[in-house]
């Protein structure tokens, strides 16, 4: 099938057959018809509106051990860091300031912020800054647990399945993680009223482009509010130091058929695509992409939270941040919104 016919299949029906959606993925042109298409149903659901979410990595301790990532608790390298609740508030203050109205907590597993210490930090947000939605991105708890943080105010929860294929998952984590967990925790997550996003890394040792599509049709399955990938970028304290990095123009892509499978949804462009390339962040919302994460943590811990190498926006303070990525946004074309920035309905 040509691409004109796939891309107007997808404006028409938000899907197609397996095998057009591998011939998508296998190509290897830079596709501005696929491009264009993307970005027309942007803006038909969102117009010109790029929602900002305040990033604050608020731990870089980790107890799992996954094998593409740079704190991983195998990093014996890695110099690890802690934030207080009372830095975390200092963090929301700035961001409140300079107009953010999502604060998302992200951080690796660590076991120091028990349920208690959790929710105490989740209700002192809450109750400074009930206008504002709480975003949680700490990894996989139980159900019960979960069900303690949306108590105490958290709204939204990001967790990336990261590969649908559970052969692919176990090239990716040790036995101790499994695939079927964490499709557990994004299921309970939805139940308990969570808006949620997931997610997976393009290009990450061993993918093959059925795993990808079997990423794509677990996110038909899983319906989430959030989508958010980028490519998988190497690290060389990990056991996949010596693996290439993901694709830029694969992940853009990608974008751009999540835009038109899902129309409705939110799709960050991601600090990883702004890592791997210097306009990656702004060709990433010309593909579809409407949300962009600015780094809200305190400046002297920022090099520190290093998922992978040469991480962008690690040295400057958050406003400068802000500013930078307000230019850029407006150089691709759209406008930074100090909003909540709620999915639409879908
Ligand atoms: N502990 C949390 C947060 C993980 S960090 C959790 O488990 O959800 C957020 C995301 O960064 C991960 O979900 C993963 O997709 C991405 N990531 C980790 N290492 C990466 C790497 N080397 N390259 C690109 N993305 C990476």
């Amino acid at each position: 099938m040509k691409l004109s016919d796939k891309v107007n299949k997808l404006l028409k029906t938000k899907n197609l057959s397996d095998g057009e959606l591998l011939e998508l993925i296998k190509t290897d042109v830079f596709d501005e018809e696929l491009f264009f298409a993307a970005d027309k149903v942007r803006r038909e659901h969102y117009g010109t509106d790029v929602y900002v979410r305040g990033l604050i990595e608020f731990t870089n301790y980790c107890k799992n051990d996954c094998y593409y990532c740079g704190i991983r608790h195998g990093n014996k390298k890695a110099v690890r860091y802690r934030l207080s609740r009372e830095d975390i508030m200092e963090c929301c203050r700035e961001g409140y300031a300079l107009g953010f109205r999502t604060f998302v907590l992200q951080g690796g597993e660590d076991p120091y912020y028990t349920d208690e210490i959790m929710c105490e930090i989740i209700s002192s947000i809450r109750k400074e800054y009930p206008d504002c939605a709480i975003t949680l991105s700490v990894g996989e708890k139980s159900r019960e647990t979960y069900e303690k943080y949306f108590a105490a105010g958290a709204n939204r929860y990001l967790l990336r399945h990261e590969t649908a294929d559970s052969e692919h998952y176990a090239m990716l984590h040790p036995n101790s993680m499994s695939l079927e967990n964490r499709k557990r925790c994004l299921f309970d997550l939805k139940e308990i009223g969570f808006q949620v996003g997931s997610g997976f890394m393009v290009g990450s040792p061993y993918q093959t482009a059925e795993n990808l599509l079997a990423d794509l049709r677990f996110l038909q399955e899983l319906i989430p509010d959030m989508i958010g990938i980028g490519p998988y970028l190497t690290h060389e304290q990990t056991p996949f130091a010596d693996k290439e990095n993901g694709s830029m123009e694969l992940t853009l892509r990608l974008i751009a058929v999540l835009r038109l499978m899902f129309p409705y949804a939110l799709l960050p462009s991601t600090t990883a695509l702004g890592t791997i390339h210097p306009k990656g962040r702004e060709l990433g919302l010309k593909a579809g992409a409407n949300v962009v994460m600015p780094n809200l943590s305190p400046v002297n811990v920022r090099k520190l939270y290093e998922l992978y190498e040469n991480k962008i926006c690690t040295g400057e303070e958050a406003a400068q941040c802000r500013g930078c990525l307000e230019k850029r946004v407006e150089n691709a074309g759209y406008k930074i919104v100090t909003d909540i920035g709620n999915v639409k309905k879908h």
